[in-house]
């Protein structure tokens, strides 16, 4: 058994590591306080080719595996420090331009997959709704056929770059009655398109700068030949496979964090003196970075075993939760440690650990919270 990255790995992480060191941590602190998007990085990250990492290389992507997708935000999050840019990324891909991949037709694969990648637009997936987050089953967003339209009504929220995108999957009850199994469809719905209005934009704790926003859908109507997969099945194929990507891949970003966090914080650690010496030389230091070391390595084995195990096709259910659970709780915790070990300084924006604070706790929240990977868990266990 080998757990070590290959060479091309390898010097992928360290590319992408030093392209956002250059092209993204520049400028994050403003970017942060503004809580604002920028065109202008992303353009950067899509032009490094990061945009279609995922997407097969005949739309234009470059057909990476999932562990290499991984690894790109990972390496992205460790250089650029901008959890922001790292969400919306991982949501372009994973949520965004994949459920196209997979399941688009030929023509909506050729309409939307060569933009996406080439990162002209962003990529952006509804599911959750006001009252039906984990619950998914739970939607109220009704699609009803008029011939060979739908017309959609309802409403999304905390959707990732919907205020971004010009193609929103979103996922609505095509049958009132079945159940959930046959009764969710996925369409690609313009943003254009009359009715589809993006409601609220929501100011968050953290990942500040990638949007979140509420979306309305209000009498849009949307042509069959937009319906993404079967109608009916999109909860199980679409929905969960989406929740599998963010919790086998987009936890990468955290492991990111988790380890840039570590460097600063033992260069801290070694420079700044207290009663005389380093405050390194003292023990509770010391037991603040070994156990920071140990969660990035349970953390990075975790996820790269989900993704590795995706990529072979080996049911992984129980891994990608355990990966998201463990990270989710697990940046909160270094976050945490590392402010503390910087003292004031910890507490203060400009040394970017407090930051790392508020980014965190998204893990434990988002594609999933820490419960429902729990509950995943535990279900394997007690049936
Ligand atoms: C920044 C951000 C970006 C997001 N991006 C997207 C996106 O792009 N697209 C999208 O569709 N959604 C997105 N989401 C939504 C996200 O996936 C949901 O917020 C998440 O699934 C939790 O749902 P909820 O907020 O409705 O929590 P609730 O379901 O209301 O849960 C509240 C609490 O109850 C707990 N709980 C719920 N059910 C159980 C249970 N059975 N057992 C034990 N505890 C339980 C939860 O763990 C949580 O602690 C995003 C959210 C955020 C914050």
């Amino acid at each position: 058994m080998d757990f070590r990255l290959s060479e091309e790995q390898e010097a992928f992480l360290d590319s992408v590591r030093a392209f956002a060191r250059e092209h993204v941590e520049p400028g994050v602190l403003e970017r942060d306080r503004a809580g604002t998007w920028d065109w202008d990085v992303w353009k950067q990250v899509a032009g490094f080719g990061l945009a279609g990492l995922p997407v097969p290389e005949e739309y234009g992507g470059s057909g990476a595996d999932v562990l290499t997708t991984g690894l790109a935000l990972e390496g992205l999050a460790y250089g650029g420090r901008d959890a922001g840019l790292n969400l919306s990324l991982g949501a372009h891909l994973t949520i965004g331009a994949m459920p196209i991949a997979l399941h688009g037709t030929e023509e909506q694969k050729q309409r939307w997959l060569p933009r996406l990648a080439a990162g002209e637009t962003v990529g952006a997936f509804a599911i959750t709704e006001p009252e039906a987050g984990p619950d998914t089953a739970g939607m109220k967003t009704r699609a009803e056929r008029h011939g060979d339209t739908y017309v959609l009504n309802g409403t999304k929220t905390f959707i990732t770059n919907g205020s971004l995108a010009e193609v929103v999957t979103v996922i609505a009850r095509t049958d009132p009655d079945a159940p959930a199994g046959q009764a969710f469809t996925a369409f690609l719905v313009e943003t254009g398109t009359p009715g589809f209005e993006v409601s609220k934009e929501l100011r968050k704790l953290g990942n500040r700068t990638s949007p979140t926003v509420e979306l309305s859908l209000t009498d849009v109507e949307v042509h069959e030949s937009q319906i993404l997969g079967d109608v009916g099945t999109a909860l199980w194929r679409i929905g969960f496979e989406c929740f599998d990507w963010e919790r086998c891949v987009m936890v990468a970003s955290a492991i990111g964090s988790m380890q840039r966090d570590l460097e600063e914080s033992v260069r801290y650690a070694q420079e700044r003196e207290a009663f005389g010496k380093p405050i390194g030389r003292f023990g509770a230091i010391q037991h603040k970075v070994a156990q920071m070391r140990l969660r990035l390595e349970i953390a990075r084995l975790l996820q790269r075993q989900a993704a590795w195990m995706k990529d072979e096709g080996i049911e992984h259910s129980t891994e990608a939760a355990m990966a998201k659970a463990y990270i989710g709780e697990a940046g909160v915790e270094s976050a945490l440690d590392a402010i503390q070990l910087h003292g004031g300084w910890g507490y203060v924006d400009e040394f970017h650990v407090e930051r790392s604070l508020r980014d965190a706790k998204l893990a434990g929240i988002g594609g999933g919270s820490t419960e429902i990977q729990e509950m995943i868990i535990a279900r394997t266990l007690l049936g």
